[in-house]
C-alpha cells in the first residue's frame, strides 16, 4: 500500500478534472524538514517556532534563532516557508519563562499577547526571521490576533526590526505578512485585517475549541471538540468567503486538514491551500485524484445544511466511500 502511495510524491495534488490544491507541511523541529521533503511537501505552511524555544534551557539569542530558521528556509529553495512567531501560553509553556498561573490559560495571556508584552524578545525573533528571509522565500505570520490594534502593533515591531537590520547593513527583502484566524472574533475582523496584511491562515485547532467551548487538550470534553460540527463548517465557509472578497490568500493549517475525509470537505468548501502533517500528504493526493470538484462542492453544500458533526461524517462516508 505504501509503495502504491509513493507514486504520489512527485505528482501534483489535483482532482480528476484538474482542480489543483497546494499541500504544504506543518513543521516544528529541524528534523521535520527532511520528513517534509521526503513526502514532497510544497514548502511549509506553518513553522511553529516555539518548539526550538521549548527544547532549550534559556531563550535562544538572535544568532541561534537565525541559524535555525535559516536551515529551515534553505530546506525549501524553490518554495515558501511561513514562519509563525512565538505561540506560547495555553498548553505550551517555557520552563525558563515566568508565566502567571491563570484560571483559564487558553483565554488568558498567550501567543501574540505575550509577544506584544515582551517587545524586545518579539523584535529579536522578528529580526532573526527577517535575516533568514535573505536566504529564501519567507512569509511571516502572527498567531491568535483578535484586534486591529494588535495587527498594527505587530507591523510596527516588524518595521523596527527591519530598521535595526538596515542600520547593521542588512538588505532585507519584502516579506509577506499574515495573521492566523483562530479565534471566532477574528473571522468578523478579517475584512479589517485584510487592509493591513497579505494573507490569512485558518487555525482550526484553536478555532474549534473556542467556537465550541471545548478545551482541545481535555479528554473529558473531547466529544464536544468536533471538527465537523456545523458551526465549525459555517465559520470556515465565512472565512473562505471573506478572504475571497478581500482578494487574500487563505491557507488552512489546523489538524483537521490532514484527515482525508475532512480534507475533501474543505476542498469542497473552497480551500485551495493546505498545510498538513507531512506523512498524510500521499493519502490526501490519492483521495483527491479520485474525486471531481463538482461532487466535492455538492457534498460540502449538503454538509453545511446538516445538524450535527455525526451526520456530516455519515454524509461524507456515503459520498466518498471508505476513505483512508
Ligand atoms: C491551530 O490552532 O489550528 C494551529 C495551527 O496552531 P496550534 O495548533 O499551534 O495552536
Ligand atoms: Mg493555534
Amino acid at each position: 500500500h505504501q509503495e502504491e502511495l509513493e507514486q504520489f510524491k512527485t505528482r501534483d495534488a489535483v482532482t480528476v478534472n484538474g482542480t489543483k490544491v497546494t499541500l504544504r507541511a506543518n513543521i516544528g523541529l529541524l528534523s521535520d524538514v527532511s520528513i517534509a521533503q521526503q513526502f514532497g511537501a510544497e514548502g511549509v505552511g506553518l513553522y511553529r517556532t516555539e518548539l526550538p524555544y521549548m527544547a532549550r534551557a534559556s531563550f535562544p539569542d538572535r544568532k541561534t534563532q537565525y541559524e535555525i530558521y535559516r536551515r529551515v528556509v534553505e530546506g525549501f529553495p524553490s518554495q515558501s516557508v511561513t514562519v509563525r512567531t512565538l505561540d506560547i501560553g495555553g498548553d505550551k509553556s517555557l520552563p525558563y519563562f515566568d508565566t502567571p498561573r491563570e484560571l483559564n490559560p487558553f483565554l488568558g495571556w498567550r501567543s501574540v499577547r505575550v509577544s506584544l508584552d515582551h517587545r524586545d524578545m518579539f523584535r529579536t525573533q522578528i529580526e532573526a526571521i527577517l535575516m533568514a528571509a535573505t536566504h529564501g522565500n519567507v512569509k511571516l505570520m502572527f498567531p491568535m490576533v483578535t484586534t486591529l490594534d494588535e495587527v498594527l502593533a505587530c507591523k510596527m515591531v516588524v518595521a523596527e526590526a527591519k530598521q535595526n537590520l538596515m542600520n547593521e547593513g542588512w538588505t532585507i527583502p519584502d516579506v509577506p505578512l499574515g495573521v492566523m484566524i483562530e479565534v471566532p472574533g477574528a473571522i468578523a475582523m478579517a475584512t479589517h485585517f485584510a487592509k493591513e496584511v497579505d494573507f490569512f491562515a485558518l487555525g482550526t485547532n484553536d478555532l474549534i475549541q473556542y467556537l465550541l467551548a471545548a478545551d482541545r487538550g481535555n479528554s473529558s470534553v473531547s466529544h464536544y471538540y468536533d471538527s465537523l460540527h456545523p458551526a465549525v463548517l459555517a465559520a470556515i465557509a465565512q472565512t473562505v468567503a471573506t478572504a475571497k472578497r478581500c482578494g487574500k490568500n487563505l491557507c488552512i493549517c489546523g489538524e483537521m486538514a490532514s484527515d482525508p475525509a475532512s480534507f475533501a470537505l474543505l476542498v469542497g468548501l473552497g480551500l485551495r491551500e493546505f498545510s498538513v502533517s507531512s506523512p498524510s500528504i500521499f493519502a490526501l493526493k490519492a483521495l483527491l485524484s479520485k474525486l471531481d470538484i463538482k461532487t466535492l462542492q455538492n457534498v460540502a453544500e449538503q454538509a453545511m445544511a446538516e445538524s450535527s458533526g455525526a451526520r456530516v461524517r455519515k454524509l461524507i462516508s456515503e459520498a466518498f466511500g471508505q476513505v483512508p
